[in-house]
């Protein structure tokens, strides 16, 4: 496996390999890597010729009060695990290489960031999809991978991929959870022993969730309700969210029907976990 750190060097790999003809999948990380990643990079290591595993903590997706300093870093551990997986390239720039200065344009996404982590985290989905767009370019993936865990994030990157005609298939993978049903997550480990027994409940209520739709519920406020009540008798989380939209275009529904998404964000002291779940009636 060979480290990548600058930027020319990734643009001329990038480049001999595409005059190879080799195929390319990319798997893009903020590193921390388990075993969700190992989904990810384990699809990309069967479709593709060669597989790039970006790790950068990309400081443009994240707010002033949020986690970017304390967000969890273990570069010599993910090293083993790229290795383990069979990674031909793995980048990791630094925030100088990847930003020299303050950038002069970005990338501004319009729709499907109105809900959920988007009007939470404003300005979030702007800095995903900037860093997507010049790792897109300097990577020329034929193919990229991301996690259904961040439903909201695949939908607005394929809205990306579409408007801007990037020549790429855009891979959704299914989200890897713990045995208790808690998605995994590299912020997991942020939570105290309490709460991490906590966090499961982010997941069993989500299952009851299904379970009402199942049964013919079709109201997503009484659904909500259900959801809210579980989590707020079952832990000191404190909610962000709990909503039922359309999916993937993320639009709010007076009743479900087709592909829906349950999808929540609950807030523990150190750690703010999401989950979701799409179903389709
Ligand atoms: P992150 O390092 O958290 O930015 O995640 C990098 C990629 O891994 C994203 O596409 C995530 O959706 C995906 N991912 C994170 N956690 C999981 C999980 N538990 N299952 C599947 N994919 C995941």
């Amino acid at each position: 496996m060979i480290i990548v750190k600058t930027l020319a060097e990734m643009q001329n790999i990038s480049k001999k390999l595409k005059k190879e003809q080799k195929t390319i999948g990319f798997v893009p990380t903020m590193g921390f890597l388990h075993e969700g990643h190992k989904a990810l990079l384990q699809s990309a290591r069967k479709e593709n010729e060669i597989v790039v595993l970006s790790i950068f903590v990309n400081p443009l997706q994240f707010g002033p009060n949020e986690d970017l300093a304390t967000y969890p870093r273990d570069f010599q551990r993910d090293k083993q695990v790229a290795i383990e997986e069979k990674v031909d390239y793995l980048f990791h720039p630094d925030v100088d290489e990847m930003y020299p200065t303050a950038p002069s344009v970005t990338v501004k996404v319009n729709k499907r960031t109105d809900v959920l982590c988007g009007s939470a985290r404003p300005g979030h989905f702007d800095g995903v999809a900037t860093v997507l767009t010049k790792l897109f370019h300097l990577i020329q993936p034929d193919k990229a991978y991301f996690g259904n865990k961040d439903a909201q994030q695949v939908a607005v990157v394929e809205g990306l991929v579409s408007d801007f005609h990037f020549p790429l298939k855009i891979v959704r993978i299914d989200t890897v959870r713990e045995e208790d049903g808690l998605a995994k997550s590299s912020r997991n480990v942020k939570l105290s022993m309490d709460e991490r027994k906590q966090a499961t409940i982010l997941y069993r209520s989500l299952s009851l969730a299904e379970r009402k739709i199942t049964e013919g519920e079709r109201d997503p406020e009484e659904i909500k309700l259900l959801v809210k009540n579980m989590i707020n008798e079952n832990s000191d989380g404190i909610i962000d969210y709990i909503e039922i939209l359309s999916y993937p275009e993320l639009e709010k529904l007076a009743i479900i029907k087709n592909t829906i998404i349950i999808a929540l964000a609950v807030k523990f002291k150190h750690a703010r976990l999401i989950d979701n779940l799409i179903l389709t009636i």
